[in-house]
């Protein structure tokens, strides 16, 4: 480390957990970001002024006007541009600090590519908002014995669970199985600033302590908290499950994507997502959906008009997006809406 950088950490190496080599560890290190929204924007932010050498941050959206109460990195001008948000955050990283290395990917993450975006990352911090991405993150992250950070929040809820393969019980261990219809999402159910940043300062104070070396001193504990009561609670993470499919048994369904892709129709402008079955109740989701726009909704089929687009939502859970032939767009209206 040379003086510059010694001086520039030294808030952090005078803090003993991290120290000198910590420090060192931490300049070397390479973290993955998936997901640049208002938890992963936190992320991105918090490791580079840590020092995190090398930096992936992985995003399929575009800033918008409606993201900018709680995204940290952006700004208006961001959102007048509608610049990618992995591109947004490389240009802000790059003026907070020049020294570290960060790599920007406007993607959508799949089975398909997701040990190229994320290669060679020690860690990865869920900065995702849909199950999809999770359980694929968890396989990933399970197969390749990497740590990684589930967070998640809503409304004034969130919660954090540090997963760490070998130690701690794995998202599966957990919940076997990703939930069944729809979830409140931040576009139907509203989202704080500050349980945002709360989640996502958990979800980074555990990839420092992983990154600088002290990765067995983490308690498997899965912390939620609600910032609009007060409440902060903390339970003893489950032990690993020893039938878990996916970190006992290494079935890596949804890295091998059994799940069957989303495919785009041909000859129109429209994409269906089929990823798995996922039973939905029309007539909540049309309640749901209500505030945000027209929606028309019987027992067969919903239709949703967040233009330009258009959404039909069948009860298993199908959907066909119109508008687009982009199934990356596709995936991300599906996301924001269904959760
Ligand atoms: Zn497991």
């Amino acid at each position: 480390m040379d003086a510059l950088a010694r001086q520039r950490y030294s808030r952090q190496i005078l803090f003993p957990g991290i120290g000198e080599a910590g420090q060192e560890a931490l300049l070397a290190s390479h973290a993955a970001v998936v997901g640049c929204g208002a938890l992963g924007s936190f992320h991105a932010a918090a490791l580079a002024r840590a020092g995190v050498g090398r930096l992936t941050i992985v995003d399929r959206d575009f800033v918008e006007p409606g993201n900018l109460h709680r995204q940290w990195l952006f700004e208006e001008s961001d959102a007048a541009q509608a610049l990618p948000k992995a591109a947004a955050a490389v240009r802000r990283i790059a003026a907070i600090n020049s020294s570290i290395d960060v790599r920007g990917m406007v993607a959508d993450l799949t089975p398909a590519n997701i040990s190229e975006l994320l290669d060679g990352a020690q860690l990865i911090l869920d900065g995702t908002d849909n199950f999809d991405a999770r359980y694929l993150i968890n396989d990933f992250a399970v197969s390749r014995a990497i740590p990684w950070i589930y967070g998640a929040a809503v409304g004034s809820y969130g919660l954090s669970m540090p997963v760490i393969p070998g130690h701690t019980a794995c998202l599966r261990c957990v919940y076997p199985d990703p939930p069944s219809g729809a979830q409140p999402t931040c576009e139907t159910a509203g989202v704080l600033n500050a349980i945002v940043s709360l989640v996502a300062s958990l979800q980074v104070a555990a990839a420092l302590q992983i990154l600088s070396g002290h990765a067995a001193e983490i308690a498997p504990r899965i912390t939620t908290a609600d910032v609009w009561d007060g409440r902060v609670r903390q339970i003893d993470g489950p032990p690993r499950d020893p039938d878990c499919p996916c970190c006992a048994l290494r079935e890596f369904v949804h890295l091998d994507s059994v799940s069957r892709p989303p495919v785009t129709l041909c000859g129109r402008d429209a994409v269906q997502i089929h990823e798995r079955e996922r039973p939905v109740d029309l007539r909540e989701l049309q309640s749901r959906l209500q505030p945000l726009g027209e929606v028309r909704a019987n027992e067969y089929v919903l239709r949703f008009f967040p233009s330009p687009y258009e959404m039909t939502i069948f009860p298993d859970g199908r959907a066909i997006v119109k508008g687009t032939a982009d199934p990356a767009v596709a995936r991300g209206l599906y996301a924001r809406y269904l959760g």
